[in-house]
């Protein structure tokens, strides 16, 4: 039996269902201000700036040279949170045009060079652990990214922290994707620069200093139809920090978050950096003096802009720069509390707002 595919959301419904779960988790905050305690205050700013995130927004449409129509939404004001379901989704698509244009850009001064996608696993954590599982995991890759084997065969790299949760065991599993930059010789037999998987755990294991073995999973990225492989191992790697769909219930107003796992999310992220760039990626963009920073949550987003200034672009489609100056039409959504999912409270078509 063929099972029918799921219809394809317009970009208002998408942009719908990550404000019904943005104001789930203000609501998760909420509560745990409601908790008292020291993080009280913080807890219900941090709620306020979540409902008022994405609470208007346009979107524009434009037409892409290959003549399809890209929407892209615009905050009026993002609150730029990483446990923000909206925040994050905007995010992400400014983060994966940056390191595309990094990416292509590194291989126009290496057009000899390959990408491998890999991700550096961890024994998962409770709550209280993520923190310091986090801090570990960023010495762990210092450590094996200064091995003289590490620096003779990869030469470049991106790499990104993601946690998952699991709701059975109550746990978080942190772990690191990376797109890795090697020589188109690195796959010839008997290359002396090749890394076997095998030798590549081992090199994390022991980086690490882990007294179990740790799994290191190598792959050649996926591609989407229309993607290149490198398109996939961004799409990869560049995503959430953590998967709104495991943090967040279903019911039938809206969606649900549990209070205490948001809370370890907030303390096990805060102020850690969850992106990096290394090698001659790195000194790609020096020399070319592109920007490196990955846009990340306000605690480690320092530039000082007042964060209801920011307006985030999405491409919703994929990466590469799409922006031409004059869209063919733009929309104006407006989300009223008790009406935020599935459909906003009002559309209406007009001039960009
Ligand atoms: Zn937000």
């Amino acid at each position: 039996m063929q099972i029918p595919a799921r219809p394809k959301l317009s970009l208002a419904e998408i942009v719908a269902e990550h404000k019904a779960m943005a104001e789930a988790a203000a609501n998760a905050r909420e509560a745990l201000a409601a908790r008292g305690g020291p993080l009280s205050g913080l807890y219900r700013a941090r709620a306020e700036k979540m409902r008022r995130c994405g609470k208007r927004l346009t979107i524009r449409e434009f037409e892409a040279e290959d003549g399809t129509i890209r929407q892209v939404p615009s905050l009026v004001y993002n609150c730029r949170q990483r446990e923000c379901p909206l925040s994050q989704f905007t995010i992400r698509g400014k983060n994966r045009r940056k390191a595309t244009t990094l990416f292509n850009a590194t291989f126009e001064r290496h057009p000899d060079k390959r990408i491998i996608f890999a991700t550096f696993t961890m024994p998962n954590v409770d709550g209280v652990d993520l923190g310091d599982a986090i801090n570990v995991l960023n010495r762990g890759w210092t450590r094996m990214t200064r091995t003289a084997a590490w620096r003779r065969s990869i030469e470049g790299y991106l790499q990104c922290i993601e946690v998952t949760y699991s709701p059975e065991r109550n746990d978080y599993h942190a772990h690191r994707h990376a797109v890795l930059v090697v020589d188109h010789s690195y796959f010839t037999r008997g290359d002396s620069k090749y890394i076997p998987q095998a030798k590549l755990a081992a090199m994390w294991t022991s980086a690490m200093q882990s007294p179990v073995p740790l799994i290191v999973d190598v792959r050649v990225p996926k591609a989407r139809p229309g993607e290149t492989m490198l398109d996939a191992a961004i799409r990869q790697v560049v995503k959430y920090v953590f998967k709104s769909g495991e943090f967040y219930e279903r019911t039938a107003t809206g969606y649900r978050a549990d209070p205490d796992v948001l809370e370890a999310m907030y303390v096990g992220l805060a102020g850690r950096r969850m992106f990096g760039f290394g090698g001659i990626v790195r000194q790609t963009a020096q020399a070319l003096k592109l920007e490196l920073a990955f846009d990340e949550a306000e605690d480690v987003a320092a530039d000082g802009t007042p964060d209801w200034l920011i307006d985030a672009d999405v491409d919703l489609d994929g990466p590469g720069d799409i922006l031409c100056p004059e869209p063919r039409s733009a929309y104006a959504l407006c989300f009223e509390p008790g009406s935020l999912f599935s459909r906003p409270a009002y559309v209406y078509a007009g001039e960009g707002a």
